[in-house]
């Protein structure tokens, strides 16, 4: 229950103004600065490097050009040709090409036509220099809307692309059965959203044992999915899993987030598993980071001791 209040409690503070500026001031100000621990920078120059520094240690990455809600036609384009750059410049840079995007992001929530275009825009020109690219699952609020247009661009025949499921949600298992049967690259995750009861599993246990079921169904029977979680029990009983059952470790990959434990990272890297991180940068972090701030209070006394060693 407290997680669900503490993701609730740093989704509201999510939507203020004044806390989004004074982080804004602060929070990527520096090297050592509270944010970065989480978030690989604002620039696609801040972003190379930190992608150069996990393929050196054997992990692969996506990269996510941070931005979600847009309002406005403007800033849907603006952000599809940020993805056009990113791949370019990914492409130029010669790291690794797989990227993560949010329909929102692209205009999801102004015009669902222009959010197809634009989505249609990003992989066609990834399609081109062999990129991969994921949408990201967000609120239950855009559920349908983003399986639907994943649908879509999987029925025009786009198959550089795959989608996010949460365990969290009751629906999941239905939505599960359909895009399997397209053969699509799922993420299953747990869900970083405050959703209410009618929707989702209120209880940890809930989400946890929901998330298990999903990830033994796509390890048997997906395409190669990706389990991303933390979770070190769940780790442990899918390595467990794969193990009983001969899944070897190139048939699916294990995903964690940028700055999260990252000595799991490493060590399911050193035994072997595929270890994907996922890299968000850019100017829009706030909200991304209040996310990663409700998921663990406990990163909230990081903040303040970050704070308190900058003065
Ligand atoms: C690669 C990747 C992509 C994701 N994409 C999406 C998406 O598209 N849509 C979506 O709704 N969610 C997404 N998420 C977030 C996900 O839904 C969870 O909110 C998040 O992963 C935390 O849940 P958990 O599975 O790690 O388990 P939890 O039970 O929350 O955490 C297990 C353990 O992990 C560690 N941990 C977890 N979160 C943090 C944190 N913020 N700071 C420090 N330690 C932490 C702690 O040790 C904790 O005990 C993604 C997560 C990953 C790893």
């Amino acid at each position: 229950m407290l997680d669900v209040a503490s993701k609730a409690f740093f989704q509201t503070l999510s939507r203020s103004r004044t806390l989004k500026k004074a982080a804004s001031r602060y929070g990527m100000l520096g090297p050592q600065a509270f944010a970065r621990r989480f978030i690989a920078g604002e620039t696609v120059e801040d972003a190379i490097p930190a992608v150069r520094a996990i393929e050196a240690q054997g992990l692969f990455h996506t990269l996510d050009y941070l931005g979600e809600s847009v309002t406005s036609l403007a800033a849907s384009e603006n952000a599809t040709r940020q993805y056009l750059e990113l791949i370019d410049q990914i492409d130029r840079a010669g790291v690794e090409r797989n990227l993560s995007l949010k329909l929102t992001q692209l205009g999801l929530d102004v015009d669902r036509a222009i959010c197809v275009d634009n989505l249609r825009k990003i992989l066609a020109a990834g399609d081109r220099c062999g990129f991969f690219v994921r949408t990201d699952m967000e609120s239950s609020k855009h559920t349908d809307a983003t399986l639907e247009i994943f649908e879509t661009v999987w029925r025009h025949g786009s198959r550089n692309v795959g989608v996010v499921l949460q365990s969290c949600l009751h629906r999941t298992e239905q939505d599960f059965e359909r895009i399997n049967r397209l053969g699509a690259r799922i993420r299953l995750v747990k869900g970083a959203y405050r959703e209410p009861k009618s929707v989702a599993y209120q209880l940890k246990s809930d989400v946890d044992d929901a998330f298990l079921r999903l990830a033994k169904r796509l390890l048997t029977e997906g395409t190669y999915p990706a389990i991303a979680t933390h979770d070190e029990d769940i780790l442990r009983e899918v390595k467990r899993f794969t193990s009983e059952r001969n899944i070897t470790s190139d048939r699916y990959e294990f995903q964690m987030l940028y700055g999260i434990r990252r000595d799991l990272q490493k060590s399911l890297r050193a035994e072997g598993y595929r270890m994907r991180i996922y890299v968000p940068f850019g100017h829009e972090w706030f909200p991304y980071f209040m996310r990663r701030l409700g998921e663990r209070p406990a990163n909230v006394a990081f903040v303040i001791k970050s704070l308190i060693a900058e003065r």
